[in-house]
């Protein structure tokens, strides 16, 4: 099997590529505009199973001529597009850079797709498309109310993947909630870092203070609540995806992926203070600043669509996600 990668040098893209190659023993090729220490760590571990293009998928021509030289050697089976903008503020600060590259991506890979004749898609949505949720657990049919440029990126891609639908592509979307943690040697390396696990983590270690973006969110402690999700669970719903959008299984649809459990900032940073007590830098400490723009109280999963349909069944908690990234730092401290 062939698999095109979007944005496999980043992140959710990295590992995602890592989980396929050791399962599936397929080809991927990744297409991505910046070469990462995550995409050299996959090239130096499975170069024979990985082709890359540094390429702007942005540019249609030059996107063209790359879908030419792959076409040539592969036959893609499947896209799986994760390459985005993610940073909701600088979204918010620069929609124009975030409408251009989310939007122009996805609306160029699909007509390409259409060119080439490749007839599937897994696309990485994001649970911001529903804005401040009405209720909670937030389920597939909650309103979409994108509140920020990069939540409207997303919505408007979604939008296109099911318009190109009608030209024959099939689509699996994914709407993730917080992923967090790593795999292997590969984690978050987002320039600048601004999630709330990977902060939290290094400021804990390098004995910084931690800032708590507002305690007067109406939640049961005043900071807001998340649904984080292991990247291991994350990139096995994408593998499970796969399997049903190849086999026809299922076709069209969209997903929540979550673990259906909320966990607030302050429990957060307690579930850390509490599971990494002795080795903690002494001089960490928190304190509560003023709201982040932008940010809603409560986003959580209910993923009972892809758990019925898909038989997608989350393995990992909270304190899984905390070890891995510890871990995955403590790591990177000891080369
Ligand atoms: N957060 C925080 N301090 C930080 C980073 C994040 O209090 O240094 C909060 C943020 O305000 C939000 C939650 O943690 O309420 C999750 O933020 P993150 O950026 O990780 O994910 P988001 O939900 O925005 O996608």
């Amino acid at each position: 099997m062939n698999i095109l990668i979007t944005g496999g040098a980043g992140y959710i893209g990295s590992c995602a590529t890592l989980k396929i190659i050791k399962n599936y023993k397929s080809h991927c090729i990744i297409l991505d505009k910046q070469e990462t220490i995550n995409l050299t760590k996959l090239i130096q571990s499975y170069n024979k199973n990985l082709t890359f293009y540094k390429v702007d998928l942005t540019n249609y021509h030059q996107l063209k001529e790359i879908f030419q030289d792959i076409s040539n050697k592969f036959k893609i089976d499947v896209i799986i597009h994760f390459a985005a903008y993610t940073i909701v503020s600088e979204s918010e600060a620069n929609p124009y850079k975030y409408f251009h590259n989310n939007i122009n991506s996805t609306l160029n890979l699909l007509e390409l797709m259409i060119h080439y004749e490749i007839p599937h898609i897994i696309f990485s949505s994001s649970a911001s498309v529903y804005g401040k949720a009405n209720y909670i657990p937030i389920n597939e049919s909650h309103p979409l109310n994108p509140l920020s440029a990069y939540a409207l990126s997303k919505k408007i891609s979604e939008d296109l993947i099911i318009k190109y639908s009608q030209k024959g592509i099939n689509y699996i979307n994914l709407r993730y909630f917080n992923p967090a943690g790593s795999i292997d040697n590969l984690g978050e390396e987002h320039n600048p870092e601004t999630h709330l696990i990977p902060l939290l983590v290094k400021s804990l270690i390098e004995g910084k203070t931690f800032r708590i973006f507002g305690n007067d969110f109406p939640t049961k402690d005043g900071t807001c609540i998340r649904d984080f999700i292991h990247i291991q669970d994350l990139v096995v719903s994408h593998l499970i995806s796969l399997e049903h959008l190849l086999t026809g299984k299922v076709i069209n649809e969209t997903f929540n992926v979550g673990i259906n459990k909320g966990y607030s900032v302050l429990e957060v940073v307690q579930k850390s203070l509490e599971i990494f007590k002795n080795k903690i830098n002494p001089h960490f400490k928190y304190i509560f600043d003023k709201r982040r723009e932008g940010d809603v109280p409560i986003l959580l999963a209910d993923s009972q669509k892809i758990q019925e349909m898909m038989n997608f069944k989350p393995n990992y908690d909270l304190e899984d996600i905390l070890y891995s990234v510890w871990n995955y730092e403590m790591e990177k401290i000891s080369l």
